[in-house]
């Protein structure tokens, strides 16, 4: 086997861009600390709405070509964060993103959210049994906001990482690994109040959202781990302008295509929910790697 670097994390998204809102700086933060960083996302995104009027046409009710676009902006986004390993989930446009729940195209054939979750997982332990992460990142079993891939992708990500520990599994997709520490994406709820109340008295958009719409957000004593640092949410920013279909960056703020200001949060936040906290008890962790030994 080939030599691996000391610290492994893995994020699992179900759209470009998702990485860059929740986990930008994380993701900056770990490539430049010389961890292996690798990010995994499910879909290309090709549901999404346009935000610029010259790319409209790219819509999937217009030319269909912003999946092909959208694996450009994520390549540019990892190259403003320092990560080199981004991949599609069983390739690019293996899967399709399925729109907001209810939607039509929910029940598409290959819409990952009309995938099996046992057909869709083995793509996945395939990655873990290769680059063999200590550290898995993906949502809670809402999906943070309830978008059928995202709910999909923490479906996923979950059924794989037992999956790839069990030695009965598919052999041929590699040794077994069994991932230390699991982690779900949030946002304390006093951090989202604090966040919306400087956007209004920045007063950046016209309109904003609220504290409902932003994924994750948990009453504070469930957050168990926060990672920051001022030098690398200045590379989220610039992942998440690279995003530019998708994301409106204005200073400290952003906007999806709803055009509803919401604050872009420097630090971010996440709850452990397997594996040993590296730190004592009612602290939160400033890294999550914390305790991992080997
Ligand atoms: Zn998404």
């Amino acid at each position: 086997m080939t030599e691996l670097p000391a610290r492994r994390l893995l994020l699992v998204h179900a759209h470009p861009d998702d990485e860059s809102i929740n986990n930008g700086t994380t993701m900056a933060k770990y490539a430049a600390e010389g961890a292996q960083v690798t990010l995994v996302t499910c879909t290309r995104g090709e549901e999404g709405e346009v935000i610029p009027p010259a790319l409209a046409h790219l819509a999937p009710d217009r030319d269909d070509r912003l999946g092909p676009h959208r694996v450009g902006e994520l390549a540019a986004a990892m190259k403003a964060l320092g990560v080199t390993d981004h991949r599609f989930l069983g390739g690019p446009g293996r899967f399709r993103d399925s729109g907001m729940m209810g939607a039509e195209q929910n029940r598409r054939d290959g819409a990952f959210w009309n995938t099996d979750v046992d057909d869709a997982a083995p793509y996945l332990v395939e990655i873990v049994r290769e680059v063999r992460p200590q550290v898995l990142v993906t949502y809670d079993p809402d999906g943070g906001y309830g978008h059928p891939d995202h709910i999909q992708a923490h479906r996923v990500a979950m059924r794989a990482a037992d999956l790839a520990a069990d030695p009965a599994f598919r052999p041929d997709l590699g040794a077994p690994h069994r991932i230390a520490k699991i982690y779900w994406n949030r946002v304390p709820r006093t951090v989202a109040e604090e966040g919306f109340a400087r956007l209004r008295a920045a007063g950046a958009f016209p309109r904003t959202a609220t504290v409902e719409d932003v994924p994750g957000v948990v009453d504070d004593a469930l957050v168990t781990a926060e990672i920051g640092g001022a030098e690398h949410a200045g590379r989220k920013a610039a992942a998440m302008r690279a995003h530019a279909t998708q994301i409106a960056v204005e200073g400290a703020f952003f906007a999806l295509s709803n055009d509803l200001g919401q604050p872009l949060f420097e630090t971010e936040f996440y709850q452990l929910v397997r594996g040993e906290p590296g730190a004592p008890a009612g602290r939160r962790e400033d890294d999550l790697f914390a305790g991992v030994t080997s």
